[in-house]
């Protein structure tokens, strides 16, 4: 057989996670909450149930909950994407980002992403003939040098894929960030992906920038959401897409014929839990209390933290406690103090160790002082 992906092995989330359950690990490793999400939104699936919304789905999503994530976006950012053009419902983010880099990756394309990446993105592009061009960015801050991005770019670069708040490095872009890539892509054939699936969840005062503030940048991204994240359900696999209305045009036409369209009942549950702004406005508070229980926790243990702007999960330097490589330290943290977390080094293409684990916090406070507990004992 031709594998199209060779080199990829079982994504790392579930290698740890089945490594965790063998072991009886605390799972910190997959980024999934192990507390549930709001019964209101639970019987709200079951009311849109009882009420029959149990067919098909419109292709694009349904249009109520098109509306109501068009005027979420307005309110909280300010920027206007249309219901019926330029918003569609998808199978997670997981999809909107394998479906956006269908849409414009031809074979012989070249895509810019930055490492640490998402696991997800490398070989989305591989699939379709595209060719990842990696930039290496190093802790502890992972600041991106665009001029180095400025000379990767060739006439066959089609995409630049970000990621803020970002996973793993739990850092955000900023304005002057943002200034830099509608620069680097101005005049050129090229587009961006931007995975903001973290959005609410920043922390320190600090508001979420995306993408699409920059209203130049707006015309040539994709800007992809989930629902997971949003509610606490990650299990439902709904998210969705942005897009200027030529693009989204474009991305319907594979989206028709790759889900076609998304589970019925929870867009309805959705698009009534939307509703209720204080459920996702309150979220970066809410986990910002987590993140802080976890620093407070991790400074009576000799793992050093790196600083964390945004998403649910933070960084640990072990360095003062092994030099292990990074899989290996993972490994034995779980099996002999049955802590799970995921090594930093899966998430760039070549062996590098920076001695440095991912620690998931979207857990129950008794897991979070528990898990702490163990890693106290970790010298
Ligand atoms: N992008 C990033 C950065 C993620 O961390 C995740 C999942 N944790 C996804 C995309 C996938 O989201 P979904 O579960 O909605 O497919
Ligand atoms: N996004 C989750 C994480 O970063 C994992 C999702 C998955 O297992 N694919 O942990």
């Amino acid at each position: 057989f031709r594998s199209k992906l060779p080199n990829t092995a079982i994504s790392i989330f579930t290698q740890m996670s089945q490594l965790a359950i063998q072991h009886h690990a605390i799972n910190l490793s997959q980024g999934f909450p192990d507390f549930d999400c709001s019964p209101r939104l639970i019987s709200m699936v079951e009311r849109a149930m009882q009420a029959g919304h149990n067919q098909y789905a419109p292709m694009a999503g349904v249009i109520a909950l098109r509306e109501q994530i068009s005027a979420k976006v307005e309110a909280v950012a300010g920027i206007y994407y249309h219901p019926e053009t330029e918003i569609t419902i998808t199978a997670g983010a997981t999809q909107a980002l394998f479906t956006a880099i269908a849409t414009v990756i031809h074979p012989g394309d070249e895509v810019i992403l930055f490492e640490p990446a998402y696991d997800a993105y490398a070989p989305s592009v591989r699939v379709f003939g595209g060719i990842p061009k990696p930039v290496t960015l190093r802790a502890p801050d992972f600041a991106i040098d665009w001029r180095a991005v400025e000379g990767l770019m060739t006439p066959k670069t089609r995409l630049i894929i970000i990621n803020s708040p970002n996973n793993p490095t739990a850092r955000v872009l900023t304005d002057a960030d943002y200034e830099q890539l509608a620069r680097i892509i101005r005049d050129q054939h090229c587009y961006v992906l931007s995975d903001e699936v973290y959005e609410h969840i920043v922390y320190d005062g600090a508001t979420h920038r995306s993408a699409a503030h920059h209203a130049e940048l707006r015309e040539h991204t994709f800007i992809v959401a989930s629902f997971g994240k949003l509610y606490h359900t990650t299990g439902w696999k709904v998210g969705y897409c942005l897009a200027p209305a030529a693009l989204m045009a474009e991305f319907r036409k594979v989206h028709q014929f790759n889900v076609f369209s998304v589970n019925t009942p929870v867009q309805y549950a959705l698009a009534d839990f939307l509703g209720y702004r204080d459920e996702y406005l309150g979220l970066g508070a809410f986990f910002q209390q987590k993140r802080n229980l976890m620093l407070a926790a991790l400074a009576a243990t000799r793992f050093r933290v790196l600083s964390c702007q945004g998403t649910y999960f933070l960084l640990a330097d072990y360095s003062a406690i092994s030099d292990l490589p990074e899989h290996v330290f993972c490994q034995e943290l779980t099996t002999q103090h049955r802590v799970a977390t995921i090594p930093i080094s899966s998430f760039y293409h070549k062996e590098i160790n920076q001695q440095l684990v991912r620690i998931c916090f979207a857990k129950q406070s008794e897991t979070l002082e528990q898990a702490a507990e163990r890693l106290a004992r970790v010298s």
